[in-house]
């Protein structure tokens, strides 16, 4: 397996491939011996000595035996021990919106906070607000934080949204959150939350496009997870007649599917401002100009798809972001672009469709935090004031 996959860029505690063992127990829920492997090509030898440390230092349980099988045969499963607790925290322009995860990434709580301020001070002086109200004392195995625009080592390179260069972010909120701190891009979290807990699980190749203030494009082949800039697939171009995107780009994809794109042409449209939810509800009610924007917007989000899916050979787009709801309101206008220059033997994409609030994004802040930091190292833990 690959190295992106395990998230092994911390220090290994384990043996990698007992990782990779731990990691398939996690992904794809309890499993027995035989069954793991079988999946994963193992003698049972070489699986029993795997599981062996993952049980002696409490990642992995042998659970309560299942019949399984017509012939009365029941075997023992193994699963994850699920102590844990991550905390994501995802933000925005305004507004910062956290979870309180379990091992798999399932929200048992969640908050959010305005950002008075934007300095870095500020944001880390809310994000710990947030943590403190979500942890309640309680010890938190990582906490993941991801934002808009490029993201390195922990250090946020570039934030349009926040106004941000170089800010070493996971510096500053390290010093005040008693946790491992981890930044990403939040297209990243939001990946990685798919392959590993959603439409993405099971699928050693996939592509993310979020649509939303911005297009987003996540990418993973070969079960791991590539590298793909913020930015670029926003500006795909889609029609040369087209709107214009804020780069000065005629008919690119960010010209016709963001929000701001789609409000702007409805409301020139309709002579007057109208907010997103109010051009989706028109939609619905048959509103002719409400239609026609999110029709062209569906339209060149099918186009885009079917480009990333033609360029990188994967079947499977997931859509995602808070404009999703226009893929669903014109899935005709969609299933128009898709289609549009798909040969005769080319199976068509598989799209399919995850709604995202700003809390899901928050999820995948916390699965970047997850797969960092599972399996923890043995030994005491500390808790969050
Ligand atoms: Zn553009």
């Amino acid at each position: 397996m690959d190295q992106n996959y395990l998230g092994l860029d911390q220090p290994t505690r384990y043996p990698r491939t007992s990782l990779a063992v731990a990691v398939e127990v996690l992904v794809h829920g309890p499993r027995s011996r035989a069954q793991l492997a079988d999946r994963m090509n193992l003698s049972p030898a070489s699986l029993t000595r795997l599981v062996k440390p993952l049980i002696a230092g409490g990642v992995l349980i042998e659970a309560e035996p299942v019949r399984s099988s017509a012939l009365g045969r029941s075997s023992l499963l193994l699963d994850v021990v699920d102590d844990y607790r991550f905390i994501g925290v995802k933000l925005t322009a305004d507004t910062a919106f956290a979870v309180l995860t379990d091992l798999r990434a399932q929200v048992l709580d969640s908050a959010s906070l305005p950002l008075s301020a934007t300095t870095p001070d500020d944001v880390v002086r809310t994000i710990q607000a947030l943590v403190r109200s979500l942890a309640r004392g309680a010890t938190i195995d990582g906490v993941g934080i991801t934002l808009g625009g490029r993201v390195r080592n922990g250090v946020v390179v570039d934030s349009p949204y926040l106004g941000w260069k170089q800010v070493e972010l996971r510096q500053l909120a390290s010093v005040v959150l008693d946790a491992p701190v981890h930044v990403d891009n939040d297209v990243i979290g939001l990946t990685n939350a798919e392959h590993w807990f959603g439409w993405g699980r099971g699928f050693p190749g996939f592509a993310l496009l979020t649509i939303g203030a911005g297009i987003g494009y996540g990418l993973v082949l070969g079960d791991a997870l590539v590298p793909t800039e913020t930015g670029p697939v926003g500006h795909l171009p889609i029609d040369q007649g087209g709107p214009v995107c804020p780069s000065g780009h005629r008919g690119c994809l960010a010209a016709y599917a963001t929000v701001g794109s789609i409000t702007a042409a409805a409301s020139v449209g309709h002579q007057r401002t109208l907010g997103f939810d109010e051009v989706i509800a028109l939609a619905q009610e048959g509103d002719l100009i409400a239609t026609r924007v999110l029709s062209d917007a569906a339209w060149a989000v099918g186009r885009a798809a079917s480009m990333i899916s033609d360029v990188t050979s994967v079947r499977r787009v997931i859509l995602s972001g808070e404009a999703v709801p226009l893929a669903e309101t014109a899935g005709d206008s969609l299933a128009a672009g898709l289609n549009q220059y798909r040969a005769v033997d080319v199976p068509p994409v598989d799209v399919v469709i995850q709604p995202a609030d700003f809390f899901e994004w928050a999820r995948g802040a916390a699965v970047v935090a997850l797969q960092r930091e599972f399996p923890r190292a043995p030994g005491p833990r500390a808790g969050i004031e």
